[in-house]
């Protein structure tokens, strides 16, 4: 029997290449390799713990629902929906939110980070934000999560509070793997001792970035000082930052990068890397335009995959109900 796999992301903007190289990519080299039966969810309940703006929220949910089909998620091989249409993924939580001891969710770096970055809005959601993943995840017996290693910690509450309830209450759920890629953390073009972010725009590169924008922003991308190229993530993590991404997008390795461009000005190795960037997502600017002109047609492929993550919810909610004494 194939395994199954659950991947998220959030609603709340634009993807940049952090999420295309650490997740999205590879959503769609699993989902073709056939090897898996795949669920991607647009994680709307998630974004709701930084902003409720009912006036976007629509609009960025059809935008990543564009994201997932235009980078070549495909509703014929994997069930692609929408969280908040599966009303499980909220009811486990609430039941998993019991048996989750505080002190696990306070040290969660991501809410730390997060707190940080909204200070005026730290909310209860955004402390239990861990949990409702959680449920995303083992609501379906997946075995696998393709994400980036920002993601450890809370898979690693996955495997935690699965062995609990299984422990308490009898085998009802497995317990899931993290998948990495080998880009699992694309750091900030203006920082690169941060992880590039949605929050911080002016560090990203996103997937629908014209080919001027992304020249621009490459151009305008901190290296280090000195002028030689050279793969060396201690001394020179800018410059290395850029060539890790050339050699994502080339299929390359980063030290044989270093060496085609070592005799070459940072001018010319970024102008090559915006090219390459450009290009790859030449064809998905294309097909994700054309997307976005048929709203309709989107809904309508969110609601049926939504309907068949339902039914396979529907019935791991049952049982869980039976397991802690809510059915009668
Ligand atoms: P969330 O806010 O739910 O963590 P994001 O939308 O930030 O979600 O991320 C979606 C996916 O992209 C996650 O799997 C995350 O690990 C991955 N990701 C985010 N930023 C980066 C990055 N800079 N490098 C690699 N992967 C990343």
């Amino acid at each position: 029997m194939k395994q199954t796999l659950f991947s998220g992301i959030q609603p709340t903007g634009k993807l940049h290449i952090g999420n295309y190289l650490g997740a999205l990519k590879n959503f769609v080299d699993l989902q073709n390799s056939g090897g898996y039966n795949c669920y991607f969810c647009i994680v709307d309940l998630h974004s709701l713990s930084g902003d409720l703006d009912p006036k976007t929220k629509p609009m960025q949910i059809l935008d990543l629902a564009a994201d997932f089909l235009a980078v070549g998620l495909d509703p014929k091989k994997s069930i692609i929906f929408q969280q908040s249409q599966v009303p499980g993924h909220s009811e486990l939580t609430w039941i998993l939110n019991s048996i989750t001891p505080m002190g696990e969710l306070e040290r969660m770096t991501q809410f730390k980070d997060k707190s940080e970055r909204q200070a005026t809005n730290i909310n209860v959601g955004l402390f239990d934000y861990p949990v409702l993943m959680v449920a995303d995840v083992i609501l379906y017996d997946t075995r696998v999560v393709p994400v980036g290693d920002d993601q450890l910690q809370h898979i690693e509450l996955m495997r935690t509070l699965s062995r609990k309830f299984n422990t308490r209450f009898g085998q009802t759920f497995i317990e899931p793997k993290a998948l990495l890629t080998k880009t699992p953390r694309v750091m900030s073009l203006k920082d690169p001792h941060k992880k590039m972010s949605k929050s911080v725009p002016d560090g990203c590169l996103f997937l629908d970035d014209s080919p001027e924008i992304i020249k621009s922003k490459i151009a305008r991308a901190m290296t280090d000082s000195g002028s030689e190229i050279v793969y060396d993530p201690e001394r020179k993590p800018g410059l290395s930052n850029l060539i890790e991404l050339y050699a994502a997008f080339t299929d390359d390795d980063p030290k044989s990068v270093a060496k085609k461009f070592a005799d070459q000005q940072y001018s010319i190795f970024k102008n090559k890397l915006a090219e390459v960037v450009a290009e790859h997502f030449a064809e998905f600017r294309t097909r994700k335009e054309e997307l976005l002109s048929d709203p309709a047609k989107l809904i309508k492929i969110l609601d049926a995959g939504s309907k068949k993550a339902n039914a396979v919810a529907e019935e791991k909610m049952a049982d869980v109900k039976k397991k802690i004494g809510l059915a009668l």
